[in-house]
């Protein structure tokens, strides 16, 4: 069996969510506009790298969905997104503080590992390259909102990062964190995974996949006066048993989940 980042992270948000996903095949609609675009941005950002004209590939890859049915957040559309993203290209290329070298082998790395009884572990790598001037593991992030920085030292106890430094054993690490807002604004975050972590990480995924395997899924529905973690969670209307919500958001694909790893190529 395979197993991701975003399978184990699903896995300790709630047990039966992961059940629903990845056992009975039931997908949520892409049908999320900043989703969408994110990848969008990723191939601009690997032709930016190659050094072809990355402002067309965005219009290219953004335009194929011109027409398309997306969910929009409040106040988006295609045409502000495309600006945003095209102004933060143009940013990116005048800051030039990110060397990626050889794109070919250095952008979207397939790093993989062996887990106990036969199982593996699977991640992909937006980049290794140089954060000014340093070598570091790099992960992009398109958001609507910035990322927090504060307390001091959040940034190293990011779940993915961990993740991606245990898999790839490489410790300094960095998120580009691209922030489509009326004024857009790229932040450029480093930080140290520990060895401690990485171990740490290690065990909580061993220790998942035992759960998985055992066949544990009681919902975790994360309901804590005033936050519901269940209202942004695409499978309420299987738990709520709502035809409407299920039909609104999901899609169902028995029998899809031996690739279901590739989803994490949208986180
Ligand atoms: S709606 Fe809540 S309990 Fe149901 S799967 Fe989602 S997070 Fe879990």
């Amino acid at each position: 069996m395979t197993y991701s980042y975003t399978q184990i992270s699903q896995y300790l948000r709630c047990p039966r969510s992961y059940r629903y996903r990845y056992l009975d095949g039931w997908r949520e609609k892409d049908t999320r506009a900043a989703m969408v675009f994110g990848r969008c941005f990723e191939t601009a950002l690997a032709a930016y790298f190659s050094k072809q004209d990355c402002t067309a590939t965005l219009f290219k890859e953004w335009g194929a969905y011109r027409e398309a049915p997306l969910d929009y957040g409040k106040g988006d559309s295609w045409n502000k997104t495309l600006h945003q993203g095209i102004h933060l290209l143009h940013k990116f290329a005048q800051d030039d503080r990110v060397q990626v070298r050889r794109p070919q082998k250095n952008l979207q790395l397939k790093a993989t590992r062996a887990l106990p009884d036969g199982n593996e572990f699977v991640a992909y790598i937006d980049a290794i390259g140089h954060l000014d001037g340093q070598p570091c593991l790099i992960d992009w992030k398109t958001t609507s909102s910035r990322y927090q920085q504060e307390p001091e030292g959040l940034l190293a106890l990011d779940p993915q990062l961990v993740c991606y430094s245990w898999i790839s054993g490489v410790r300094e690490v960095a998120l580009v964190v691209f922030v489509r807002k009326h004024l857009p604004e790229i932040q450029y975050l480093k930080t140290s995974i520990t060895d401690e972590q990485c171990n740490e990480f290690s065990q909580l995924v061993e220790s998942t996949i035992s759960q998985i395997e055992a066949g544990k899924f009681l919902p975790h529905s994360g309901i804590r006066f005033p936050m519901n973690g269940c209202t942004s969670c695409s499978h309420l209307g299987l738990c709520l048993g709502n035809q409407q919500f299920v039909d609104s958001k999901l899609i169902r694909r028995p029998g899809a989940s031996d690739l279901d790893w590739l989803d994490q190529l949208a986180d």
